[in-house]
């Protein structure tokens, strides 16, 4: 090989590579790698169970299969009291990820590369009581297996921890500095916190809530309840609280009440 094309070839590719990868670009390799393999059959039709997926044009599921692909290359599923992690599991816990966030330019909450998968509800000896999930800011989510599935299976509960832990790990995230940082819209964000802070002020003063109560437990909470009433209970939570309904809507740049069409228009997708 003559040596002018060597280094073209060689060994600028090499550097480029090496200095993505030493200012924590890592990600990109996934992002492009997602595109030589894109999501297994057995993958797909496991997504087919999934509401929120079916309800997509295929131009629309086929971004939320690459997403879908990418979160799961990206993150580490740890088996906690079972032997193994299925590819159910997998599948239908990144696609609550991808759910709460398809409406913005692509989440990968980076800053939470372990998904600890429990079988059923666990308990917890620091607080003496069961748990069905939590998000710790050291970078895990934890989630009890039979409460996610729960969750998806009584569809306008509004419940479902599946979209509660992957909402705490987007806040946590948005306030955190890496690539990350600053994924809400800015004033799409300063509004969401001032209607929230509103409906604090309501709730002090003794008006009654259609959230449940532990909205209001603290602050940390109240994100990640509104998103479970967003997409399981939307005409009610329009009706009763339409300001910071719009507000969430502002915010994910997604509609429940819509058609969908509008989250890939106005999405950035690469
Ligand atoms: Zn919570």
């Amino acid at each position: 090989m003559e040596p002018m094309v060597f280094y073209v070839f060689m060994i600028v590719p090499f550097f480029v590579v090496a200095g993505l990868v030493f200012y924590g670009y890592s990600h990109i390799f996934f992002f492009l790698f997602s595109y030589l393999r894109p999501l297994s059959a057995e993958r797909r039709k496991i997504l087919e169970k999934f509401p929120y997926y079916r309800k997509l044009s295929l131009k629309q599921k086929h971004v939320f299969e690459n997403r879908v692909q990418r979160f799961i290359s990206l993150k580490e599923f740890i088996p906690k009291q079972m032997d193994e992690v299925t590819r159910e599991m997998k599948v239908l816990i990144s696609a609550s990820a991808v759910q709460l966030t398809f409406g913005l330019p692509e989440v990968q909450l980076a800053d939470f590369d372990k998904i600890l998968i429990y079988p059923k509800k666990y308990f917890s000896r620091i607080n003496r009581r069961y748990h069905t999930g939590e998000v710790n800011p050291r970078g895990f989510i934890v989630i009890a297996w039979d409460a996610f599935i729960e969750g998806y299976n009584n569809p306008t509960d509004g419940q479902n921890v599946g979209l509660h832990e992957m909402a705490h790990a987007l806040s946590l995230e948005n306030i955190k500095s890496n690539y990350e940082e600053n994924i809400f819209d800015k004033e799409a964000y300063e509004n969401w916190k001032k209607v929230t802070e509103d409906e604090f002020k309501k709730n002090k003063r003794g008006l009654k809530s259609f959230l449940r109560n532990y909205a209001f437990h603290d602050k940390e909470e109240f994100f990640p309840v509104c998103i479970e009433y967003f997409f399981e209970r939307p005409e009610e939570f329009k009706e009763e609280r339409p300001e910071l309904y719009e507000a969430l809507c502002r915010l994910l740049n997604q509609d429940p009440l819509k058609k969908t069409d509008r989250i890939l228009k106005e999405a950035a997708i690469y």
